[in-house]
């Protein structure tokens, strides 16, 4: 391929870390590298339900784009991807268009609402920088508010987080955290503050091993989370929700509702006409699009099989992290002409859910349950080595989470 445009969407972990490696992996007089992002920075987004709940300011969560990718060696360009065009090699931009030899779509996700009425607009997502930080500033508007209405309105003080899946259990973590501060701040009672959660399984984490589904459910219950297991909700109003439990419909008046129940690929991938599965492209094993030898897919805009059991890899930070090592190596091959294309075989170290800056749970390094200070540490751990690998020990300094309790 002579000098080919390397293309990027996306500065999400795949994207980034693609980046990252192709601007050590390839001689620049030999390929043109681009990146696109909505944003002039990248966020981690496994940090955003602190920001949302105020436990963590959302600029230890973003990181500018210039600090890690080297601008001499890849154009970074600050817009909105609007469509691709995969037949033309073409990608429109809100402000403009590019050509590409090869694609990188790194889109990321975007909130499943699931039709619920009254969802999209009332409801509040955990998405982005800007969304995090509008929830966190919602709850202290309403605390204010509360102070200072005539009449004590205790939908003010009801914060229902839809979904008990890891991101909704991260999140009620960080609340359990917060709310005593926000009592102390605006003079409330911390008896009369209410954070329920609604899950329409029987448990929290469900695909979790019990013991430690268990084990949230009662950390977070000793700190004042309310679980409402086995319902369904039905509709949300900007001031109530109603839900469904065991054949009776009720209503929790609230102004916060926090919506973490399922995530859905960019809508993008759809509109632009690829073949998808629930809105992901399902890949090859060398992550390359079905139809199409020079677009990859990478995170969450990735299906992926894991073929021991026939079922997807989870849309998770760790997976898109890895893949971007698969993607980089295999667009170097094509750059230099050869078809010695790698496989994505993931290299899985488990999962650890926080509940909070002083507990959580992990599922790790085959089926070792952890649980508390030990789970706190190796959480930590992974959030640093991530930054190590990012961007090297200085923005591990500069960004990095050291303070066990913080
Ligand atoms: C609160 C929360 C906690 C989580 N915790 C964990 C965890 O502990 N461990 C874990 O492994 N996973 C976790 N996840 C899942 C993980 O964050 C995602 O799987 C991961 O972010 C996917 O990476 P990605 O590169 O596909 O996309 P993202 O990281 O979402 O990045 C997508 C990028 O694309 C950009 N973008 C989007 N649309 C456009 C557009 N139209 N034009 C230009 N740019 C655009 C965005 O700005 C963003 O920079 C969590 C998710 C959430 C929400």
């Amino acid at each position: 391929m002579e000098k080919p445009d390397i293309v990027i969407l996306g500065a999400g972990y795949g994207g980034i870390m693609t980046a990252v490696k192709l601007q050590k992996m390839l001689n620049m007089n030999k390929s043109t590298i681009t990146l696109v992002n909505k944003y002039d920075y990248h966020y981690q987004t496994t940090w955003l339900h602190e920001n949302a709940a105020g436990t963590l300011h959302h600029d230890r969560t973003r990181i500018p784009i210039k600090d890690v990718v080297n601008t001499a060696k890849v154009n970074f360009v600050t817009d909105i991807v609007v469509s691709i065009k995969p037949d033309k090699r073409k990608v429109k931009l809100q402000n403009g268009e590019l050509y590409y030899d090869i694609l990188v779509i790194g889109l990321g996700f975007e909130t499943a609402t699931f039709g619920i009425p009254g969802l999209k607009d009332n409801a509040f997502m955990i998405e982005n920088i800007n969304s995090a930080r509008l929830i966190r500033d919602h709850l202290e508007y309403n605390f204010a508010m509360y102070q200072y209405e005539d009449g004590k309105n205790q939908g003010r003080l009801n914060i229902v987080v839809g979904g008990g899946g890891f991101t909704g259990v991260e999140f009620l973590g960080e609340l359990a955290n917060r709310i005593p501060e926000l009592c102390k701040e605006y003079d409330v009672n911390k008896s009369i503050v209410r954070i329920i959660n609604i899950e329409v399984e029987s448990t929290v984490l469900p695909g979790f091993d019990p013991q430690l589904s268990e084990y949230a459910m009662s950390s977070l219950e000793s700190r004042g989370v309310e679980f409402i297991t086995g319902a369904t909700l039905k509709e949300c109003k900007h001031d109530r929700i109603i839900f469904e439990k065991d054949g009776k419909e009720s209503t929790i008046p609230t102004y916060t509702m926090v919506w973490a129940a399922g995530v859905r690929a960019n809508a993008i991938l759809e509109e632009s006409g690829f073949e998808h599965h629930q809105g992901k492209i399902e890949v090859r094993p060398d992550m390359r699009a079905p139809d199409y030898d020079d677009v990859f897919a990478i995170g969450d805009c990735a299906l992926i099989m894991d073929r021991k059991t026939n079922t997807p890899y989870p849309p998770t930070a760790q997976i898109a992290v890895q893949q971007a090592e698969t993607v980089a190596h295999n667009i170097k091959a094509l750059v230099k002409g050869t078809d010695d294309l790698d496989e994505f075989q993931p290299d899985l170290l488990g999962t650890v859910a926080s509940l909070g800056n002083s507990d959580a749970i992990g599922d790790v390094f085959n089926n070792r349950k952890l649980f508390g200070l030990k789970a706190v540490i190796l959480k930590k751990i992974i959030d640093n080595r991530y930054l190590l690998k990012l961007g090297g020990l200085g923005l591990l300094m500069r960004k990095g989470k050291f303070n066990i309790f913080y």
